[in-house]
């Protein structure tokens, strides 16, 4: 156990909430625009095989734009290399719904981590696979590394997606166009939007997150190779056009979702994950982005030293 690591997680809910400064929650999803933004929670494992936790770290929250990393651990578990032909590994410096880059790009996405190219991913997942046993075989991914099966989709979310969704409709309908989609728009739009309404707790985010991260214990869920992959890009492109932000304050990889989560990852010394709904004006949690960076350089966990 490491006390003051627990000590310090309390102290930052209380600063956290004292502080109040929760930014706004997303409001183009109507069900998530219901949510109170005075809520925050963390949860980190470590590599002893601990697990501290504070504030909201057990309540459930939409997973979003983070279930971006397990749809492409999924696809790179399956057919490896070859989904780098339909998508890129640049960061795109423009929001994650843009469609400014695709007509340049002649229909490859910037990267896996941007609206435009999770659809790619979910796309590729749905090869030889229903909607419904693409979506099983995320949540088979989650339950076995999180070691919890009570891990479910928020089907309000996704049907509120799914009617205010215009954005992403457009974008797959602009991918269709270049040939980049092999599946019906419906059914790949249908499983995005199911998949971006997993929900999950911190803690549950934080013991998926010890894959990644290559804790000891963790379950064996992909190579040491695929997790420095999945860690290259979360921190190159996890939090849209602020990634370089992010990887200037807080040095860690990490992939954000407009739910208010973040899963942070430390490679071989912790998992860590965040929730505060109020978002900043890139899409990312606001109170989430201040925690990690705190965290980070109370622990000395930045991989740049
Ligand atoms: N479901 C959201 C969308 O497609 C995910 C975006 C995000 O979390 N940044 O708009």
């Amino acid at each position: 156990m490491t006390p003051d690591l627990s000590s310090f997680l309390a102290r930052l809910d209380q600063e956290i909430r004292a502080r109040a400064d929760w930014g706004k929650v997303a409001d183009y999803i109507p069900e998530l625009a219901r949510i109170d933004p005075a809520q925050f929670g963390i949860a980190v494992c470590l590599a002893d095989g601990s697990l501290h936790q504070a504030g909201d770290a057990q309540k459930r929250f939409s997973i979003q734009s983070i279930s971006k990393v397990f749809s492409l651990a999924c696809v790179l578990g399956r057919i490896g290399e070859q989904i780098w032909t339909r998508v890129g590994r640049e960061p795109s410096g423009s929001r994650f719904d843009s469609i400014l880059l695709l007509e340049q790009e002649k229909g490859r996405p910037r990267n896996p981590f941007i609206n435009a190219g999770a659809i790619v991913t979910t796309d590729e997942l749905l090869t030889g696979r229903s909607p419904r046993d693409a979506l099983s075989e995320i949540i088979a991914f989650l339950s076995a590394a999180a070691g919890d099966s009570d891990i479910h989709i928020d089907k309000h979310v996704a049907a509120s997606e799914a009617a205010t969704g215009f954005r992403n409709i457009a974008l797959a309908n602009y991918l269709k166009s270049f040939g980049n989609l092999k599946h019906p728009v419906d059914h790949v739009l249908g499983t995005y939007f199911h998949q971006c309404a997993i929900e999950m707790t911190c803690v549950q985010l934080a013991r998926v997150g010890r894959c990644i991260a290559g804790l000891p214990g963790a379950p064996q869920m992909m190579t040491p190779a695929k997790a420095r992959r999945l860690n290259a890009l979360m921190m190159s492109c996890g939090h849209y056009d602020a990634s370089g932000d992010f990887a200037f304050h807080v040095g860690l990889p990490g992939k954000s979702g407009v739910g208010g989560g973040i899963l942070l990852i430390a490679p071989g010394r912790a998992s860590i994950a965040i929730w505060s709904p109020g978002l900043n004006g890139y899409g990312n949690s606001q109170m989430g982005s201040h925690a990690a960076e705190r965290l980070a350089q109370h622990m000395e966990w930045s991989v740049f030293g």
